[in-house]
């Protein structure tokens, strides 16, 4: 198996400029959207093994209770992501264009320096795997802006399609990526869309913890014979999850409506085995240093007795972010994981 630790965080500080200055928009939005979020009734069963959940929750952010699962690990958001919850936080516009890059600059940059890195890692895989990655057809299922679509293109893999919900996404992707790519899938019928889907690879990237049924959709990828292999970034319940509870005025971009449930390192192992998937690859990263890095720097400004520190925390603390967050990849304790496992029958 293919494993890999650490990525520079300089190509995405670039990208995530507006995480400083729109802290406050941030926060309110996802504060909004947690109300939604505990109006809907409780979820009393985990969503990745449907093991029954413990009543009483670990912690509570924005009002949400979470809760880890006893058998599998996963930790729970514990309100149901339902119908009405879901409209509401991912067909609304405002969702598109916060993770839309406006010009074609800045959204090849964001291709180059986010999207292309994971290509790479798939092909590397694959190729470890005797199979190379452009004889392959590949779906990016939940593609939203197209950019993972634009980067296989651009690492010359022809045989791709993006899938997504979001009419406003597919309108933006296609504008943004030659060859219209990018197709419309209806919200209720994702399970029966990947069970016929005419591919040998499927990616989900930062999709899975988004779908209302994620046992449905993994035993849709099992069943389907055509999918040869499996290709996940997930969101962990990482180092993060602790900088996130220990600042409330600072936007959580890892917990809160986002993410109603995160994976652990277990909870990946009870899913590789109850869907038949044999891992492949993985790459550890996170961004838990970076949004230390980003809690630190809003809280100093926002007050005008530490305004005056900005300068110096920026001069020491960014040449630590990478090294930091190797160690804490290398641990297996990071915010986000990518996987690419092959899937037997
Ligand atoms: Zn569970």
């Amino acid at each position: 198996m293919l494993r890999r630790y650490g990525k520079s965080a300089e190509g995405i500080l670039g990208v995530r400029q507006n995480f400083f200055d729109e802290n406050a928009a941030a926060l309110a939005l996802a504060t909004s959207q947690a109300k939604i979020y505990v109006s809907q009734p409780r979820r009393t069963y985990c969503k990745l093994c449907d093991q029954q959940l413990p009543e009483r929750p670990d912690f509570i952010k924005l009002s949400i209770p979470y809760v880890s699962c006893p058998r599998c690990g996963q930790l729970n958001g514990m309100h149901e992501d339902t119908d009405a919850f879901c409209e509401a936080v991912y067909l609304d516009d405002s969702y598109a264009i916060y993770y839309g890059s406006a010009d074609s600059e800045r959204y090849q940059y964001r291709t180059n320096a986010i999207y292309r890195p994971k290509v790479d890692f798939l092909s590397d895989v694959l190729a470890a795997d005797g199979v190379q990655a452009n004889t392959l057809r590949h779906a990016d299922f939940g593609s939203g802006s197209g950019y993972f679509v634009g980067a296989l293109l651009d690492a010359g893999i022809d045989r791709c399609t993006g899938l997504d919900v979001s009419p406003a996404q597919i309108e933006f992707a296609n504008r943004m990526v030659p060859g219209n790519r990018s197709k419309l899938i209806d919200l209720n019928e994702t399970v029966s869309t990947i069970r016929e889907l005419d591919a040998d690879v499927i990616s989900m990237i930062g999709v899975l913890e988004h779908l209302q049924t994620p046992r449905a959709v993994l035993g849709a990828i099992r069943d389907n014979p055509r999918l040869q292999y499996l290709f996940l970034c997930v969101p962990l319940y990482g180092l993060c999850v602790f900088f996130e509870m220990i600042f409330p005025h600072i936007h959580p971009r890892h917990l809160v409506t986002d993410h109603t449930h995160l994976f652990t390192k277990t909870s990946l192992t009870w899913m590789e085995s109850a869907y038949r998937l044999t891992r492949r690859g993985e790459w550890w990263f996170g961004s838990d240093m970076l949004d230390l890095y980003r809690a630190v720097l809003v809280t100093l400004s926002e007050q005008e007795g530490t305004r005056g520190m900005t300068d110096q925390w920026v001069q020491r603390m960014r040449p630590l972010i990478d090294p930091m967050q190797l160690a804490i990849d290398q641990q297996h304790l990071a915010s986000e994981v990518h996987v690419v496992f092959r899937i037997e029958r």
